[in-house]
């Protein structure tokens, strides 16, 4: 069988579809060369060669070499050149390719066939001595590393040493006399060290190079590269030897990198810059300033920089200016490989004496705004489908779209890092507690709220910061849940930070921050910044709105929204949603007016039903403003409010201050007050007196929610709005639970209406977040109209993590892959996942119809997302902020 694939002159052996067989490099090698693009001549050694070289005990099959010999000929002829002519020679490059590119882990060799004599040759062919003994040098050292394993640093040593000796400090100040002496010592050194002369002979050479590269597959990086990747050992590698062409030969001569579309912007032009009398890795090295390509951005650039025309000219022109021939060049590959590859491409090319070759292509990376733009502008332009565009764009690149960010030119101080909780940015002026946050608002700052741990008292400080930072607390704490509602950055569980709330001031590994310093956030990192950093706006372009319809034209997964307030709620909508599936009752109580929370501090506080109901009834018209509010704001759409959730006594004061102050204002000792934070007080509260069993043990705190919502909807419906309340009952872990609440509750509902002389539609379900809720998911379908899975408590409770704690491990987790991802980010489809097929499929067994979703965290994460399709969702709910990446994941689901 065929060994070896040449390429070279518009025609290869191999095609892109050959990459198993060629390598990923080799396959596009291959593939540019048919398309009739310059690419140096050279030919591909198969991966198939590679493994019958191991199991060959490391000898070459039959007949290797001669097909090696047979295309190095056809090189020889592509090129003009001879291997080992001493007039006239012909250097190559040896690297290895696997099918999946494994960056670093094996190793390249340049400039190989120089001797004593082709050296003579690439003097006289390049007319420049200095670069011919310098490019001789650099193969001995690379050479002697990667074949014969020496030490790089023996090398450098030697070459340090030079330096000395002459009194430079440069390499490129060394003289070709220099060079050539060097070359000397490096061989001397290897045979006074290594027992042997360096091979003259350029056959040896490569059959060293090609076995080298076998080699290095076998390598303990590459094992182990190969093992978290999961790349099996008998892929193998293949070989590719290419022709050497130069961009450092002299002012005709030149190397640069382009993106075939501006990868930052999207925007349809060519963006790249080039170095004259460079080699590749000089552009990237940033030792000089690379020009321009094009001659409007080099102009663009001198402007920037305040560089006169007539310098920019004489110094820095652009290519389009300094060889137009290969610039024109350039702009027609840069049609052809679009046109070919459809997608935005990132290229490599080389100019040897005003001759223009290809080293590379492949996708270029790009950020949120240039996906879109370049898969909308590409539908547009013909070259790809609508399909092709929604599936081009990463769900969560749209995050950058979505919220202001630290200007990426900015140059800043990272002080510390937590985890990336709600994305964006935030600078503000550090304040400890949510009253400090809202005076200093109020007196026009700017602040970031920083916490040891945020609760639900501190919802109105951190509504006016600008950011919060936590040093305790996971992507599911509150702290995270509550920004990403409100589409507020924030850095959770920043384990450096010390918070001294007591003196005002946190410290970050030795930085101080004192009440009134500035910091920078960036929730899309978790990079915690010292001072203030720029901002940027996001910018929505058009094509944005244009792939959201797209989305919406292929999902049939419905896209709802978690949603406290109004403002949420607005927002969310504005973003596409298509209802609200969560909105946690429990925020309005601590809303701007401070008798609210008084009033719920009453209700937790009274002695007996009557006094609770007394409480109760200062409660329910805030309640029942509230749901006014948020069923007005989503006109039609429909409103799932889930019932009070979280334990009483998160929102009991804990300071003497406020409980003195409570027990002023109810007129009872102190004492009393204390008394019951204490009994409330729980070591599991999460797993404790929360959810559905408040509302069996003070079935009038539900009631008078319930109330509420139907007082809400039928003031609505009077007025001719069309309202579908869907009331949702938490933590429900028995039948019992679920059919005594849905008795009183539709017990109440039916006498609002009756009294309020409206008849409305309407839903009682539940949210099924406990193990067993999920197992015995037929049974309580007999009482719930719908299903909403709450799968952060679901995973809480799956994998017995507590979610406020689990930052202590849940990283090292994930480091140690212990996890693949952090479980209450990605949902754990293997596990928790499994549960929730389950319930889902014995909630639709008793009912056919049953409106299955989701609102926990993982209903706006792509991933997640995906799953829920699969299983066959109605609806996933997520923060506002993600409702455009939950539609693209949607439709992606979908696709
Ligand atoms: C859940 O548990 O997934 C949920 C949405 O409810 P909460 O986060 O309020 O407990
Ligand atoms: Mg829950």
């Amino acid at each position: 069988s065929k060994n070896v694939y040449f390429f070279g002159n518009g025609r290869a052996d191999g095609t892109a579809e050959m990459r198993n067989l060629l390598g990923g490099k080799g396959a596009n090698l291959a593939e540019m060369t048919n398309l009739g693009i310059p690419v140096p001549a050279g030919f591909t050694i198969t991966t198939e060669v590679c493994t019958a070289y191991y199991q060959n005990n490391r000898q070459w099959p039959a007949g290797l070499e001669e097909e090696i010999r047979e295309n190095m000929k056809k090189v020889e002829a592509a090129m003009g050149k001879g291997f080992g002519d001493v007039n006239n020679p012909l250097l190559v490059s040896v690297r290895s390719g696997a099918r999946v590119s494994m960056p670093g882990m094996m190793d390249t060799i340049l400039n190989l066939g120089l001797n004593d004599e082709t050296v003579q040759g690439l003097i006289k062919s390049s007319g420049n001595e200095r670069f011919a003994w310098d490019s001789y040098r650099r193969f001995i050292q690379m050479y002697s590393n990667v074949v014969l394993g020496a030490d790089h640093s023996k090398f450098e040593a030697i070459i340090e040493e030079k330096k000395k000796e002459r009194g430079v400090t440069l390499d490129n100040e060394l003289t070709a006399e220099d060079l050539k002496d060097l070359v000397a010592q490096y061989k001397a050194w290897i045979k006074a060290n290594l027992n042997r002369e360096f091979p003259t002979d350029p056959w040896e050479q490569l059959r060293g190079a090609i076995n080298a590269v076998f080699l290095s597959w076998m390598n303990p990086r590459a094992i182990t590269y190969r093992k978290l990747h999961k790349i099996p050992e008998e892929w193998g590698t293949a070989v590719n030897v290419q022709a050497m062409v130069f961009g450092n030969m002299g002012d005709n001569s030149a190397t640069g990198v382009a993106f075939t579309r501006n990868p930052s912007t999207g925007e349809n032009v060519f963006y790249g810059e080039f170095l004259i009398n460079a080699q590749g890795e000089d552009v990237v090295a940033g030792i000089r300033t690379p020009q321009e390509i094009s001659l409007a951005a080099s102009q663009q650039w001198a402007k920037e920089n305040g560089i006169s025309e007539e310098e920019r000219k004489a110094k820095y022109p652009s290519l389009e200016e300094y060889m137009p021939e290969c610039y024109q060049q350039l702009l027609e590959l840069r049609k052809k490989l679009e046109g070919h590859y459809k997608d935005m491409q990132d290229i490599e090319f080389t100019i040897e004496n005003r001759k223009l070759y290809m080293l590379q292509t492949r996708n270029g990376k790009r950020t949120g705004q240039a996906a879109i733009k370049i898969a909308v502008d590409m539908v547009e332009e013909g070259l790809i489908d609508k399909k092709t565009a929604l599936l081009r764009v990463e769900p969560e690149q749209l995050d950058q779209l979505l919220h202001p960010m630290i200007d990426p030119k900015a140059k800043v101080t990272i002080v510390g890092k937590g985890l990336p909780a709600s994305p964006g940015a935030a600078v503000g002026q550090v304040v400890f507690s949510a009253e400090d946050a809202e005076r200093w608002h109020e007196q026009g700052h700017k602040v970031i709220l920083v916490r040891t741990e945020t609760s639900p008292e501190d919802i109105s400080g951190m509504h006016v910061a600008q950011g919060i930072l936590t040093a305790r607390g996971g992507m599911t704490s509150h702290a995270a849940v509550v920004a990403r509602g409100m589409g507020k950055c924030c850095v959770a569980g920043c384990g450096e930070a010390v918070v001294d709330e007591a003196n005002k001031k946190v410290t970050i590994n030795g930085h101080v921050f004192k009440e009134g310093d500035w910091m920078t956030l960036n929730g899309s990192t978790g990079d915690v910044i010292l001072g203030q950093a720029p901002l940027v706006e996001p910018e929505i372009a058009g094509s944005f709105q244009t792939l959201m319809t797209w989305a919406d034209e292929v999902r049939t997964l419905q896209v709802r929204t978690n949603a406290d307030t109004p403002h949420d709620a607005k927002v969310a909508r504005d973003f596409g949603a298509q209802g609200i599936g969560l909105c946690r009752t429990e925020h309005m109580f601590f809303g701007p007016e401070p008798e609210r929370i008084k009033a719920v501090r009453e209700m937790i506080l009274a002695e007996d039903g009557e006094a609770r109901k007394k409480a109760l009834s200062k409660i329910l018209p805030y309640q029942k403003a509230d749901f006014i509010a948020i069923f007005e704001t989503m006109k039609d759409l429909p409103v799932t409010i889930r019932l009070l959730d979280p334990p009483l006594h998160e929102f009991l004061p804990h300071d003497r201050k406020g409980q003195e102050e409570m027990a002023k204002e109810m007129g009872i000792p102190v004492e009393k007050v204390i008394e019951k934070v204490n009994a409330l007080s729980e070591f599991n509260p999460m797993l404790g007196f929360r959810g559905c069993r408040l509302g069996i043990i003070y079935p009038e705190i539900f009631a008078t929610q319930v109330q509420a919502i139907f007082e809400a909807a039928c003031a609505l419906a009077k007025k001719g709005q069309k309202v579908v309340p869907e009331v949702m009952i938490p933590l429900v872990g028995t039948t019992g639970e679920l059919q005594k609440i849905r008795e009183y509750s539709v017990k109440v509902a039916e006498e609002v209406m009756a009294r309020e002389g409206v008849k409305l539609e309407y839903l009682i379900g539940t949210m099924i977040e406990l193990p067993r809720a999920a197992l015995i998911a037929d049974q309580i379908a007999e009482y719930a109209d719908f299903f909403s899975f709450g799968t952060n408590d679901m995973t809480q409770m799956t994998f017995g993590y507590s979610r406020d704690d689990a930052g202590r491990f849940l990283p090292t987790y994930v480091e140690q892959k212990i996890l693949k991802d952090d479980v209450f980010q990605k949902l754990d489809q293997e596990g928790v996942g499994q549960l929730l097929e389950i319930g889902l499929t014995k909630g639709r067994a008793t009912r056919p119809n049953l409106k299955v979703g989701i609102c926990g965290e993982h209903g706006g994460d792509p991933s997640s997302i995906e799953f829920c399709h699969k299983i066959g969702m109605d609806y996933v709910s997520c923060s506002p902020y993600r409702v455009p990446i939950a539609r693209l994941a949607a439709a992606q689901a979908e696709l």
